[in-house]
């Protein structure tokens, strides 16, 4: 399959499932099909393994460094694959990983040991905040679990923090200055390093 690996800005990313259990108010998926190279990001069926490491071997990684779990899904809906992947590229092209994910593995996957798994396989790991309480988080993000999702997804960054060497969340710049303060508190008191990123539409 050509699409499961792109790039974007000089980065490459892994898009490895279309799968999420969410629907951000500020979703890529709703105002573009492609991004990068990619024409289209939409995968015409979940990729196997087979399929994953096929389009790894296909791609030119000459000079890479890193490359990035971010697709047209969540990449821990496919929690197997992503850590399969990762060991696959660290043995094979010696790049470090980054995960961005909405930090809900947990509860995609009835578990509380996502975080644990993927110690000496991420490297890096961005987690969504987008919202400083429970309920806001609800408004924006759509969850399919509802409002247990905000606690677990903060449970899983400092989870995160026990196992992967750098950790950090963001929130979109236009959630307004009030609810920024409010995020940055909420990382500050949590001992977490927060990114205020642009919204790109
Ligand atoms: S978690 Fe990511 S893929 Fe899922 S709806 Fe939100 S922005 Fe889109």
């Amino acid at each position: 399959m050509e699409n499961i690996v792109y790039t974007y800005d000089k980065t490459v990313y892994l898009n490895i499932t279309n799968a999420c259990p969410c629907n951000c108010e500020f979703c890529v998926r709703h105002n573009t099909d492609g991004l990068g190279d990619m024409g289209s990001l939409w995968l015409d069926h979940e990729p196997s393994m087979t399929e994953i490491k096929e389009a790894i071997d296909a791609f030119d990684w000459d000079g890479i460094t890193d490359a990035v779990f971010c697709g047209f899904g969540e990449p821990t809906c496919a929690l197997d694959k992503l850590l399969e992947t990762a060991k696959y590229l660290k043995e094979t092209r010696g790049v470090k990983i980054r995960l961005n994910t909405n930090g809900l593995s947990d509860l995609i996957h009835h578990s509380t040991d996502s975080a644990e798994r993927m110690a000496g396989l991420i490297d890096s790991v961005s987690i969504s905040l987008n919202a400083s309480d429970a309920e806001k988080y609800d408004a924006i993000v759509h969850p399919s679990f509802g409002l247990q999702a905000f606690d677990a997804m903060i449970r899983f960054t400092k989870d995160c923090q026990k196992y992967i060497p750098k950790v950090k969340m963001t929130v979109v710049d236009t959630i307004g200055e009030e609810e920024i303060e409010k995020c940055q508190k909420l990382c500050r008191d949590n001992g977490i390093d927060l990114r205020v990123r642009k919204y790109i539409p």
